[in-house]
């Protein structure tokens, strides 16, 4: 098959596809991409209520990196806060200077100007509260326009109307995720939310790839389906289906632990299953076990620390909270529980039943048709 053609049959068979042929090579994707694209795709990045730990993990992005994709996509991207260099023939020591506080600059430009927006990027939470004897999302003020502060609220708008594509990065922009926490005052919201509830239509469907960081690689195999005029085959949490169906602990190397039983007393243990200290994995849907992270050398189950959750719609409320306590108590199931589940697995088939009618119990929630269990999501999350 050449490369045309395996293209033709991820488009065929839809764009989550592409995801499970991951290890057939990324690169040719991207270099089909670049062929399409002729002239540049326009990309804004733009950060709000974060903490750029998703820009840094996209640093990490191996097959290709960053700057090879953004070369191989022909992508300029007009904004990226976090990895801008300073102008010093302007003077500025400041990234953030010379490309926000001015009518004539970047970001501003593609808010309130001419500049063209095909791509818009959000990492972080969109901050939508008033602080007392402030405006309107001032809890983030990026830079001014024509002499007044302007806010990542505001930018946002602007930018998402404009934009053709819109991508929630990371489990703030997606799902509100650490800002939009109990107790946040800051009116915290995810990015669907707070689009609507400023009224701004997107052209496109919000797409939402969350993570505390986000996978890097998943973000510009979507970018790069993206470019290729497909749309993403998204879930209805707006997620893109290739990375967010399974669950981790249907994948985790501990899992045989698990059915057998066995649990981990504490997080040095090579092999048991952390789900007693605290595991989140039965309850996470995400690819993390299949891809991998830093060019598919592990992930977190594999590495030693247990799931946290961090793709949940809900992270880092309940039910992935609190980290420490198992997600619900393990429900008594043809009599037996969680100490003793090991040793009748080892019986029979009676045993392997109880097993998954204790995971199907353990998530309180029924399975539909296809296996897969419906997640809960905060509102406003997936429209
Ligand atoms: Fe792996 Fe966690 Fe599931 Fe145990 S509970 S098998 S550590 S994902």
């Amino acid at each position: 098959m050449n490369r045309r053609d395996f293209l033709k049959l991820c488009a065929v068979l839809g764009a989550g596809t592409v995801a499970a042929l991951y290890s057939f090579d990324i690169k040719r994707v991207f270099s089909e991409a670049a062929e399409q694209n002729g002239g540049k795709i326009h990309l804004v990045w733009l950060e709000v209520g974060g903490d750029t730990g998703c820009t840094i993990s996209m640093l990490q992005a191996s097959n290709p990196d960053l700057i090879e994709a953004v070369q191989t996509l022909s992508i300029s991207a007009d904004y990226w806060q976090t990895l801008m260099t300073p102008d010093y023939d302007l003077g500025w020591v400041s990234a953030g200077y010379t490309t926000e506080d001015s009518s004539q600059v970047p970001l501003m430009n593609a808010a309130f100007g001419d500049s063209p927006v095909d791509v818009l990027v959000v990492e972080g939470t969109p901050l939508t509260g008033t602080p007392p004897g402030g405006l309107a999302g001032a809890f983030c003020t990026i830079g001014e326009y024509n002499g007044s502060p302007v806010s990542g609220f505001e930018l946002l708008q602007k930018l998402a109307a404009k934009a053709s594509t819109v991508v929630a990065v990371g489990s703030c922009s997606a799902f509100g995720g650490v800002p939009a926490g109990v107790g946040s005052g800051t009116g915290a919201l995810p990015v669907t939310a707070a689009l609507r509830q400023a009224g701004v239509q997107t052209k496109s469907p919000v797409i939402n790839i969350p993570g505390c960081p986000a996978q890097p690689d998943w973000v510009l195999m979507t970018l790069a389906t993206l470019l290729q005029g497909y749309s993403a085959d998204l879930d209805d949490l707006g997620r893109p289906s290739a990375f967010f169906t399974e669950y981790i602990h249907d994948g985790c190397p501990r899992r045989p632990a698990y059915d057998r039983g066995e649990y981990a007393a504490t997080f040095d243990d090579p092999v048991g299953c952390y789900w007693k200290l605290g595991c989140k994995g039965p309850i996470t849907q995400s690819a993390c076990a299949r891809t991998k992270w830093n060019s598919g050398t592990g992930f977190c189950t594999q590495a030693g620390p247990m799931c946290w959750g961090c793709m949940h719609p809900s992270f880092p409320e309940t039910p992935t909270s609190s980290f420490f306590s198992p997600v619900e108590q393990t429900p008594k199931l043809l009599g037996l529980t969680a100490d003793n589940v090991g040793e009748a697995v080892v019986g029979g088939v009676a045993a392997v039943l109880a097993v998954h009618g204790a995971r199907r119990a353990l998530t309180g929630k029924k399975e539909d048709e296809a296996g897969r269990q419906p997640e809960r999501p905060k509102e406003g999350a997936g429209e």
